[in-house]
């Protein structure tokens, strides 16, 4: 794996999620590789950022090889489409047996379909819905 240490995180997708995710777990001091198709994304990342960064399309099994994905502890997989999303949730799951794999989804209909994967879920649709209650009498 690119990061020598054990218990690494590899986090798919650097834009406003990921690459907020990513600053945050490099100032705790944690391993961490971020994936993004595009490099262009990188910037969002502080310049004192600690982890490792790699271009490629992560629904591509070389990209995932390049990072030795199954040596990951966790997997966050925050890119901006459902679809992609289970996908490489799925892989990471089923394929590399990674043993926690979070996955960020809009559509909180389609919850159930990860719960039955055991991967464990992030829906920014159901965050807001929730605070919006909370916030409004
Ligand atoms: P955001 O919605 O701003 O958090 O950005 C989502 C990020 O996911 C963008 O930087 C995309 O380039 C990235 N992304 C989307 N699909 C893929 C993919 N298949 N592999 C790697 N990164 C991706």
């Amino acid at each position: 794996m690119l990061s020598k240490e054990k218990d690494c995180i590899v986090v798919i997708g650097c834009g406003r999620l990921g690459s907020t995710i990513a600053e945050l777990l490099s100032e705790e001091r944690k391993n961490i590789i971020v994936i993004d198709k595009n490099k262009d994304n990188f910037i969002n990342l502080p310049n004192n950022f600690s982890g490792f960064t790699i271009e490629g399309d992560a629904t591509e099994i070389d990209t995932l090889l390049k990072v030795e994905i199954s040596k990951a502890k966790i997997l966050l997989v925050i890119t901006d489409d459902d679809n992609t999303n289970l996908m490489i949730a799925q892989m990471g799951k089923k394929i590399y047996k990674i043993p926690q794999v979070i996955a960020r989804v809009y559509d909180a209909k389609r919850e159930s379909i990860y719960k039955n994967l055991g991967i464990d879920i992030i829906s920014p649709t159901r965050l807001f819905t929730e605070k919006f209650k909370k916030i409004t009498v």
